[in-house]
């Protein structure tokens, strides 16, 4: 991830802090069934002609979406995938200006939201999200497009979703792997955020209560997918990491996990869930104050312990083997988490990082500290 570009560092005397936060102008609409509204969302965003998008998976739910815009929506364009490919975007931006489209309607988890973002990039329109997973982009400016096989990320406010719906009812379709593996994905962005070189109070209020939310729901929607209370506290806590996401750098764990997903094509929810409790036990001495926030939130007492025990108990893989990476690229996975240094709090030292690629891809317990 790019760091915002007001990421500031101000001396100060330690009794008083200093910071910036930067508020999100976003319209936000929590609860159950909130997308039968999204007509009046529509209207009031002024869109007249929408194009909802979302993968070929959600088809049936983005025409229900279309049904119930009626003749404000032109076209439905089921063609997202994972990691934004470029020619996708290609596609759906020459339907759009074909059509005249001046709003995007984007249901589903982060490749349509990616979509959306994608062509609101070039063609400047609004965009409407209905997240159904816990990855969080609809909270955020940033995109992420791959073209020739290299993903570049990108800031850019008008990426930025005006408008984001959520609604409890469509999370209670996502598998229970999925809602784990997506859930630390979210649980990650709290984690850096943190521990951000750019943190401050209204941080640290979001990211623990998000990674709290999380934590505790987690295990009962994998118990129940169809709980209701389990799957409201789940988006809940997306929500907040979402938002900690957009407002503060992040650190080894996302580039670790850009990294690799882009040159393995490891699936993302999974290596975040993967790498989370690793790069977690890595910088945690660096950064005890931030620990203790993430032990309480956890309610337990080893945040990397606690973190792989919740990727393991909800059936997600817990290793880099199992998402097929092969025994001989972690020297090359090594260099490449090394290479372009970044800001991190703990220093990047090559035998730890091999080490942590090491416990990562064997999906080692860390150890309780
Ligand atoms: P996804 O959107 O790729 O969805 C994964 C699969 O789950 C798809 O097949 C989809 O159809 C299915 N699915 C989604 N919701 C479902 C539901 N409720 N029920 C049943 N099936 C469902 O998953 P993701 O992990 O949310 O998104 C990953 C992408 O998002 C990556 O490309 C990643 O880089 C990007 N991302 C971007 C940001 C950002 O801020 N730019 C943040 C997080 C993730």
């Amino acid at each position: 991830m790019s760091a915002p570009s007001e990421a500031i560092v101000v001396e100060s005397p330690a009794a008083v802090p200093h910071f910036v936060y930067r508020s999100v102008p976003q319209r936000i609409i929590f609860g159950t069934g909130t997308r039968q509204r999204i007509a009046d969302e529509v209207r009031l965003a002024r869109i007249g002609r929408a194009m909802v998008v979302s993968t070929e998976g959600h088809a049936a739910r983005a025409r229900e979406v279309a049904g119930l815009l009626g003749d404000r929506c032109q076209l439905c364009f089921p063609g997202a995938r994972m990691h934004t490919p470029v020619a996708v975007t290609e596609q759906a931006v020459a339907l759009a200006t074909a059509h005249g489209i001046d709003g995007i309607v984007a249901i589903g988890g982060g490749s349509p939201i990616g979509l959306a973002k994608a062509v609101a990039l070039r063609i400047d329109a609004m965009q409407i999200v209905l997240p159904t997973t816990y990855s969080g982009s609809e909270m955020t400016d940033i995109v992420g497009q791959t073209s020739g096989g290299i993903k570049q990320t990108t800031r850019d406010p008008r990426v930025l979703p005006e408008v984001v719906v959520y609604d409890v009812e469509l999370t209670s379709t996502l598998p229970a792997v999925m809602s784990v593996t997506s859930g630390m994905n979210a649980i990650a962005h709290a984690i850096e955020g943190l521990y951000a070189e750019n943190t401050n109070p209204m941080v640290a209020l979001m990211a623990e209560e998000g990674i709290r939310a999380l934590a505790s729901a987690l295990p009962r929607v994998v118990r129940a997918l169809d709980d209701a209370a389990a799957r409201a506290d789940a988006l809940y806590g997306a929500w907040l990491c979402g938002t900690v996401l957009q407002v503060t750098s992040m650190a080894l764990h996302h580039k670790l996990c850009h990294v690799l997903g882009g040159a393995f094509d490891l699936p993302h929810a999974d290596t975040h869930a993967v790498l989370l409790p690793h790069t977690v036990a890595y910088n945690a001495p660096a950064v005890p104050g931030a620990m203790v926030r993430v032990a309480r939130a956890l309610d337990a007492p080893y945040p990397a312990q606690r973190l792989f025990d919740l990727v393991r108990d909800g059936g997600a893989p817990v290793s880099l083997r199992e998402l097929g990476l092969p025994a001989d690229a972690l020297e090359r996975a090594t260099d490449l988490a090394l290479a372009n240094p970044y800001w991190n709090p703990r220093s990047l030292e090559r035998d730890g990082m091999r080490a942590l690629l090491d416990a990562a891809w064997h999906g080692r317990r860390p150890e309780a500290r």
